[in-house]
C-alpha cells in the first residue's frame, strides 16, 4: 500500500476551543490551536477532507445512552457549556464513522475535545472503585463504536489505545463484549490505575481485552515490540476480524509531554499508524477512525498529529 494517497477526513469545529476546565489547565484550547497552526504550515489543510461534527443532539444522545447511564448523563447537565461541547465532541466521532461508511473517506482523524476514554458508565469499574474520569465527560470512541454497530453493517470493531493512560472507560464499556477488541499500551502505575495485563475481559468478552503496560521512559523500540510481538499475533490468534479499526490517539505518550513519561517519537507514531492501516487494509477496506485523546505539550502534540495525519494520507 506504500505510496498510495488516501482520502483522509479531518473532523474539527471551532467550538471545541470554547471548552475550558480551569485557567492554565493542561487540557486546554491551545492544544487544538497548535494542531491547526501546524496543519496550515505543513500544507495539510488542502490535503484532508474537512468534516463537521454531527450536531443533532437527540441523535447523539441515543448512542451516548448506550454507553453511559442516565445518572452519568444527568451529571453533565449541571454545566451546560461542558455538556454542549462534550456532546459535540462525541458528534465529531460520529461524523468520522459516517465518512468511512459512506465512502466519502477511507480514514479519518477527529481533532476534538474534550477527550473521552476515561468516561464510563457510572464511575464504578470492575474492582468496585470509582476510578474517576480524568478530563473526560463522554466516551467519544465508545459512543462512536456503538453508533457504527447500530447504523452500519459493522459487527466487529478493533479499538487501539496508545494514550499513556489506560482507557478504563473504553475497556469497561466492552469488557463483556466479544464484538469489540480493546488493545491498550499505557504506564500502569499512572492514573487511573487500571490496565492490569491479567484483565482480559469477562464472560463472552474474555480474550478480547489486551492490556500491555509499558515501563516509564519506554520509547519506540519498546512500544513497537509490543505491537509486533504481542498485539498483532494476539489479534490473529483470536481470529478477530474487524469491520472497522479505531484509535484512541492520545499523544501524552510522546516524548516531552508535560504529564507523561514515555519517549515515543513521531516516527514511532507513524509506524503504529502504518501497522493499524495494514490491519484495516487486510480486514475492512482500510476503514479507520482515529480520535484525539490526551497530549499536553501543544507543540509536540501538533507535530505528532501532523505526522499521524500525513501517514493516514500517504501510507
Ligand atoms: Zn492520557
Amino acid at each position: 500500500m506504500s505510496g498510495v494517497t488516501h482520502k483522509t477526513g479531518f473532523v474539527y469545529d471551532e467550538k471545541y476551543r470554547d471548552h475550558i476546565l480551569t485557567p492554565g489547565h493542561p487540557e486546554s484550547p491551545e492544544r487544538l490551536a497548535a494542531i491547526r497552526d501546524k496543519m496550515a504550515r505543513d500544507g495539510l489543510d488542502d490535503k484532508v477532507v474537512w468534516l463537521s461534527p454531527e450536531r443533532d443532539m437527540a441523535g447523539i444522545r441515543k448512542y451516548v445512552s448506550i454507553v453511559h447511564s442516565q445518572d452519568h448523563y444527568n451529571s453533565l447537565n449541571e454545566d451546560s457549556k461542558t455538556h454542549e461541547i462534550a456532546m459535540l465532541s462525541a458528534g465529531g466521532a460520529l461524523a468520522g464513522i459516517d465518512a468511512v461508511f459512506s465512502g466519502k473517506c477511507e480514514n479519518v482523524f477527529c481533532a476534538l475535545r474534550p477527550p473521552g476514554h476515561h468516561a464510563h458508565n457510572n464511575g464504578i469499574h470492575y474492582d468496585g472503585r470509582n476510578q474517576g474520569e480524568g478530563f473526560c465527560f463522554i466516551n467519544n470512541i465508545a459512543v462512536a463504536a456503538r453508533y457504527a454497530q447500530h447504523a452500519y453493517p459493522c459487527s466487529n470493531i478493533l479499538i487501539i489505545d496508545w494514550d499513556i493512560h489506560h482507557g478504563n472507560g473504553t475497556e469497561w464499556a466492552f469488557y463483556d463484549d466479544p464484538s469489540v477488541f480493546y488493545f491498550s499500551t499505557h504506564v500502569f502505575w499512572m492514573y487511573p490505575g487500571t490496565g492490569d495485563p491479567g484483565k482480559t475481559g469477562r464472560g463472552p468478552g474474555d480474550g478480547y481485552t489486551l492490556n500491555c503496560p509499558l515501563e516509564p521512559y519506554s520509547g519506540d523500540r519498546e512500544v513497537l515490540d509490543v505491537w509486533n510481538n504481542v498485539f498483532v499475533p494476539s489479534l490473529e490468534k483470536t481470529g478477530f476480524r474487524p469491520d472497522l479499526v479505531m484509535i484512541s490517539a492520545g499523544f501524552d505518550s510522546r516524548e516531552n509531554d508535560l504529564l507523561g513519561n514515555l519517549r515515543i517519537t513521531d516516527s514511532g507514531f507513524a509506524e503504529m499508524t502504518r501497522i493499524a492501516l495494514d490491519i484495516a487494509g487486510k480486514y475492512c477496506k482500510g476503514r479507520l477512525v482515529s480520535v484525539l485523546e490526551g497530549g499536553y505539550n501543544p507543540a509536540g502534540l501538533a507535530d505528532a498529529v501532523c505526522t499521524h495525519v500525513n501517514t493516514l494520507l500517504t501510507t
